[in-house]
């Protein structure tokens, strides 16, 4: 049994908690907060042992109610793999710590590639990162990206991608992010990062993004066009779809247009917290003539790292020898029902 910690229980770290806790093969030791707040509550609810980043507020901790167990470092010391969910930029600071210790451990897209040197993918190079001390799993955007991009190279090789992405200005809980009323270029210059941060995990891959920002919570959109090596063939395109196990077709019969009424389905799909692990790929949307293939996806940006952390873990701890073996036991554990 793999000993877990989280180190920053916010947005990605509490449903990787979950996600390792559902795990046979792995537990969670401990989570870190900064501040006595509602995420710290569920924290106990759900039994997780309570650390903190500065000690001297373990009294504004205690006053609340809320057990702390220790400091990050001590839960660091108990755990075999640290989880660093921390906001971008600050789990860099971290790294000091875990290479003090010894310990393994894997960041978030927020940081750069070479906080790790390894930037993950489980359907593109688990067996790379089997037996890593550091990987960096990429972030939400380039996570949805890798996965379709590559297995597009694998049937009918790319040649070239050009993806535009519509990005949710704040995650549903964030109340100071915008815009509220805007269309925001960002960046205004092309490309965008995301085309780079996909060649981190597909180095051979000709790509160039384009993205901006909106005024919605729910979901990421892509627009993408692949032109291809061999010619593209459409009901190809949907198989390949159908057969992956972190890629969702969005049947036509379905009639959702929208981020709105995927969110609504996965609502009553009962999964936790909504969340959206697989990319939604519209299948109306899927456009394939000659050498050029066009289609919509949408990306749950809260949701679809979560599973690739858990295989990261499984990649750097050995505890399985190919990315097909560890997606399969992670989408099982979170009853993944397309
Ligand atoms: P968040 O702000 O929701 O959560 C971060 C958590 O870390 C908070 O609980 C905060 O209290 C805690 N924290 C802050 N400083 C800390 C410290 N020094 N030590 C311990 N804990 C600390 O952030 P998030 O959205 O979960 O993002 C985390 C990482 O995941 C970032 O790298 C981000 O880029 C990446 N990411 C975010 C999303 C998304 O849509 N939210 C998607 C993919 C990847």
């Amino acid at each position: 049994m793999i000993k877990v910690a989280i180190n920053g229980y916010g947005t990605i770290g509490k449903r990787v908690a979950d996600a390792v806790a559902a795990q046979k093969d792995m537990k969670v030791i401990g989570v870190s907060k900064t501040r006595p707040n509602a995420e710290a509550f569920i924290a106990k609810q759900r039994g997780y042992p309570l650390y903190i980043a500065d000690l001297s507020k373990k009294a504004a901790f205690e006053k609340a109610g809320l057990t702390v167990a220790g400091s990050v470092e001590d839960m660091c010391k108990a755990a075999d793999v640290i989880v660093d969910a921390t906001p971008g930029d600050i789990g860099v600071t971290n790294k000091p710590l875990y290479e003090k210790l010894g310990k393994k451990a894997l960041w978030q897209g927020g940081e750069d590639h070479e906080v790790a040197g390894f930037s993950f993918n489980s359907s593109c190079n688990f067996k790379d990162a089997i037996g890593r001390q550091f990987i960096r799993v990429v972030s939400c955007n380039t996570t949805g990206l890798c996965r379709i991009i590559n297995e597009v190279d694998k049937a009918f090789g790319v040649e070239h991608v050009h993806a535009i992405m519509v990005r949710r200005g704040s995650d549903p809980g964030e109340i100071k992010k915008g815009p509220i009323d805007a269309v925001v270029l960002d960046p205004v210059t092309v490309p965008s990062h995301h085309g780079p941060d996909v060649q981190t995990v597909l180095p051979h891959i000709s790509i160039t993004t384009m993205a901006m920002i909106v005024p919605t919570t729910m979901m990421h959109m892509h627009a993408v066009r692949i032109t291809t090596k061999k010619e593209v063939n459409r009901e190809k395109v949907i198989e390949l779809i159908k057969n992956h196990p972190r890629l969702g077709l969005v049947k036509k019969s379905a009639g959702i247009k929208s981020t709105a009424e995927l969110k609504e389905f996965a609502m009553d799909l009962g999964r936790q917290r909504a969340d959206l692990y697989e990319n939604c790929i519209f299948e109306d949307s899927i456009y394939a003539n000659k050498n050029e293939l066009c289609f919509f996806q949408a990306i749950h940006q809260e949701a679809d790292v979560v599973v690739e952390n858990v295989d990261a873990i499984r990649a750097m701890t050995s505890l399985a020898n190919d990315g097909t073996a560890s997606i399969k036991l992670t989408n099982d554990a979170l009853h993944f029902v397309p």
